[in-house]
């Protein structure tokens, strides 16, 4: 582990301006993912900007249904929040199937956003790995591809992302609010996940110095009947191969509207747009379920290892689908 300097910022504007003086310099919150990666010379900041002392860390019910989340607030807090819970319960589930209890109580929300992908060969610093270095290569398409993504993979890059949250978030058409050196802006969550394309080490729009401060979840009354179904290798504390958040509205019977996302399949939080289309006016039935499932996975591209995860996640929406319509939503 190499030496850095650290300082810690009392308000928001003060936080940008040291990040921003400094090229080499990166934002810590809850550290949760950072620290490893410091420890482990993937990073190599030469400074860390603190920034847990920011009044961020609030969680609002907005008058007009909507949500605002501060950047700083703790998973556990935001899962536990009587407005998420009662209105968007995809929320609060995806949070607590995330990571464990002592790590949902320091990570942050804006840094579960900006977690580092989990691919081993991006985290051993010595195997080729185009986000880590670019132009190395990637060791992962002829590798251990098993936890890798089928969805919006490029020849550069076929690493998951890691968020439960952010799939929720993707689902609900969540807006990413932001302050840096050059002003405030509010980035559409879809956006904020770039597709790694020819340029992997690009994992979201940010700018130097720029800084998350709320996560805003427009009103969205079909969430009120929403799941977060998550599929892993254990029960607590692993990643998901598959994941689902999903809402629908059923009326007499027939799809009247439906939002679907899928983890651990993708090369960002996946938003089952293809699925969703296929659903609208549809039977609420398993013959509609999985003709949309299969409408989405057919965009699949897998590798050696992971062309398990094409029929599991055909099996995942038709279940998460079929948990909602069938009117247990737990
Ligand atoms: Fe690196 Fe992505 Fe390849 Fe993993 S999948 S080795 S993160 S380029």
């Amino acid at each position: 582990m190499r030496p850095f300097s650290y300082a810690r910022a009392t308000d928001v504007d003060t936080a940008i301006a040291a990040a921003r003086d400094r090229p080499d310099s990166a934002f810590l919150a809850g550290g949760t993912t950072e620290v490893d990666l410091v420890r482990q010379n993937v990073l190599r900041p030469g400074l860390l900007v603190d920034i847990n002392d920011l009044p961020l860390t609030s969680v609002e019910d907005l008058p007009d249904g909507g949500l605002r989340i501060g950047a700083l607030a703790r998973m556990s807090d935001v899962a536990q929040a009587p407005g998420v819970v009662q209105r968007f319960p995809v929320i609060s589930q995806a949070l607590l199937l995330g990571a464990s209890a002592q790590l949902r109580n320091m990570a942050s929300m804006g840094g579960n956003l900006c977690q580092r992908v989990r691919c081993s060969y991006y985290r051993d610093a010595t195997s080729p790995c185009n986000k880590r270095d670019p132009g190395s290569g990637c060791a992962a398409l002829d590798g251990f591809n098993r936890g890798h993504a089928i969805l919006g993979t490029s020849d550069k890059c076929i690493a998951t992302h890691p968020s439960d949250v952010a799939v929720a978030l993707v689902a609900l058409d969540a807006v990413v609010h932001t302050r840096g050196p050059r002003g405030d802006r509010a980035i559409g969550i879809d956006d904020f996940f770039p597709l790694p394309g020819d340029t992997p080490e690009r994992e979201h729009p940010l700018e130097h110095g720029e800084l998350i401060v709320a996560i805003e979840v427009p009103a969205a009354p079909i969430a009120r009947r929403s799941v977060y179904l998550k599929f892993r290798d254990r029960e607590s504390y692993e990643f998901a191969l598959v994941s689902v958040a999903t809402a629908v509205d059923i009326q007499d019977g027939v799809v009247a509207d439906v939002r679907l996302a899928l983890g651990g399949v993708g090369t960002k939080p996946w938003r089952a747009r293809r699925a969703e289309q296929s659903l609208l006016g549809r039977p609420a039935g398993a013959a509609s379920f999985a003709g949309a499932a299969g409408r989405e996975l057919a965009l699949a591209t897998p590798r050696l290892l992971n062309a398990f995860k094409v029929e599991l996640a055909e099996r995942a929406i038709v279940r998460a689908l079929a948990t909602l319509s069938n009117g247990d939503a737990r």
